[in-house]
C-alpha cells in the first residue's frame, strides 16, 4: 500500500518506543529500571476518580460541546486568571486530547505549506514532527548546555526569515528541566511582538518547578497581544493524569474557534468523563500537586548530587519538570559513538532505559527521568556510571 508523503518521514515518538521496547524486556523476566517516560509515578489522585466514576454513575456518556463542556472552558480560563491574571474567559478556551493534540490544533490552525517556526533545542520531540505535519519547516535553534540550554533575542534574530510565522517557547523544559527568569522570557516575547511573530508558550510544567521559585507564564503577554501569544497547559502532568488526556490552549476567539473547527472533523470532543474528571483536578485545590512536586523536587536534588560529581560531564541544574539531561559526550566510545548508541549499550548491558538526546535535538546529551522513587533512581544513576566510566 502507498503512504501518503506526510507519514513516510514520520518517526513514532522516540519516548514511547523507548518505554515499549523496556516494557517488552521486562515482561521476558529482565531486570530494566525505566526512566524514559514522561509521566509522574504517583496514581491519580483519589478525589479526581471519584469525579469520572459520578460521571459514569450519572450516565454522563454522550457527546460534549467540541471544545469542551462549559463548566471545564471555565475553570481552565479561572487556572489562567488566578494564577496568572490572563483576563481570559471560556470562549478562549479549547479543551483537547492532551496538550499535545493543543499543539497539533495550533500549528494546524495557523502554518501554510513553506512557513517556518523557530524551535529552540533541545525542544520536546513532538514539536519538530507536528510542524513538518502541517507542511512547514522547523528551524532548530541549538542552545547549548555551556549556555544554560536557553536562548536569547540575538539567537532568534540570527534565524528569523520573511517566512519566520512562529517561535515554540517551553518552559520548565522537557528535556533539560531549565526555566526561563522573567526578564530572559519578557526579552524573548517583546522580540517576539517587534517583529510580528506569534508564540507559541507550552507551559504544560508550570506548576512543577523547584526552589520555591514562581512560575513565569506568558499570560500577561497574552492578556495585552492576544493576536500574538497562544498558551498551553493541561493536567497530565501536574495532577498525575497522563492516561486522561486532556490539555487546554488559551488562545484569541477566532483562533479558538478554528481549532475547534479542525477537533470537530478529527476527534470531535474529549472523553466526557475525562473532562469531568479534569474539572475535579482544576477546582479541587493544588494539595496533591504540590506534595508529588516537592518528591520531584527531592530527587531533582538527588539525582543532581549525583550528575554533577560525574567528571567532564556539563549538566545545568534542573529548576522544573523532571527530567535532568547531562552532556555525556565526552565518555562516547567507539562502541557508542552517539547518544543513541549508548542508550542501546545502557539497556543491553545494565538494563537502564533512556532517551537519546537526539531526539530532542541534541546528540550530546541523555535524557534521564526522575520521575520514578528514589530507589530506582539512585540504582540507576549507579548503573549508568558503570558504563559510562568503565574503561
Ligand atoms: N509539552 C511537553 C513539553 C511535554 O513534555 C508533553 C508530554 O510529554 C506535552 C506537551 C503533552 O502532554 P499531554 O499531551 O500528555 O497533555
Amino acid at each position: 500500500m502507498k503512504l501518503a508523503d506526510r507519514v513516510s518521514q514520520l518517526k513514532p515518538s522516540a519516548t514511547l518506543a523507548v518505554t515499549a521496547k523496556a516494557r517488552e524486556i521486562k515482561a521476558q523476566g529482565k531486570d530494566i529500571l525505566s526512566l524514559s517516560l514522561g509521566e509522574p509515578d504517583f496514581p491519580t489522585p483519589k478525589h479526581i476518580c471519584e469525579a469520572a466514576k459520578k460521571a459514569i454513575d450519572e450516565g454522563f456518556t454522550w457527546y460534549t460541546d467540541v471544545p469542551g463542556i462549559p463548566e471545564l472552558r471555565a475553570a481552565a480560563a479561572g487556572y489562567f486568571n488566578s494564577q496568572y491574571n490572563a483576563g481570559a474567559g471560556p470562549e478562549h478556551i479549547v479543551i483537547s486530547n492532551g496538550g499535545k493534540h493543543s499543539i497539533y490544533n495550533i500549528f494546524q490552525a495557523l502554518l501554510n505549506p513553506g512557513d517556518h517556526v523557530l524551535v529552540p533545542a533541545p525542544y520536546w520531540l513532538s514539536y519538530p514532527a507536528q510542524v513538518e505535519l502541517a507542511g512547514a519547516k522547523p528551524v532548530i535553534i541549538a542552545a547549548s548546555p555551556e549556555k544554560g540550554f536557553k536562548i536569547t533575542p540575538v539567537d532568534l534574530e540570527n534565524n528569523v526569515t520573511p517566512k519566520t510565522r512562529i517561535l515554540v517557547l517551553n518552559s520548565p523544559s522537557n528535556p533539560t528541566g531549565v526555566c526561563y527568569t522573567k526578564a530572559e522570557a519578557d526579552a524573548i516575547a517583546q522580540w517576539a511582538v517587534d517583529r510580528d511573530i506569534i508564540v507559541l508558550s507550552d507551559e504544560i510544567y508550570d506548576r512543577l518547578i523547584f526552589d520555591n521559585a514562581k512560575p513565569v507564564s506568558l499570560c500577561s503577554w497574552w492578556k495585552k497581544h492576544p493576536n500574538r501569544f497562544v498558551i498551553v497547559n493541561g493536567v497530565a502532568k501536574t495532577f498525575a493524569m497522563t492516561g486522561w488526556r486532556v490539555g487546554y490552549s488559551l488562545a484569541n476567539e477566532a483562533l479558538s474557534k478554528a481549532m475547534s473547527s479542525l477537533q470537530s472533523q478529527a476527534t470531535s470532543n474529549v472523553c466526557s468523563i475525562a473532562q469531568k474528571a479534569a474539572l475535579a483536578a482544576l477546582t479541587g485545590g493544588f494539595a496533591d500537586a504540590d506534595a508529588m512536586r516537592a518528591a520531584f523536587e527531592r530527587r531533582r536534588n538527588l539525582a543532581y548530587e549525583i550528575v554533577s560529581t560525574w567528571p567532564d560531564v556539563i549538566c545545568p541544574k534542573p529548576q522544573g519538570a523532571f527530567y535532568i539531561f547531562p552532556d555525556v559526550h565526552r565518555h562516547y566510545t567507539a562502541r557508542f559513538p552517539d547518544s543513541t548508541s549508548l542508550c542501546t549499550a545502557l539497556l543491553d548491558d545494565v538494563g537502564v532505559a533512556l532517551v537519546p538526546g537526539a531526539a530532542f535535538g541534541d546528540d550530546r546529551c541523555i535524557r534521564i527521568s526522575f520521575a520514578v522513587s528514589d530507589e530506582i533512581l539512585e540504582k540507576a544513576l549507579k548503573r549508568i556510571e558503570q558504563v559510562l566510566f568503565r574503561k
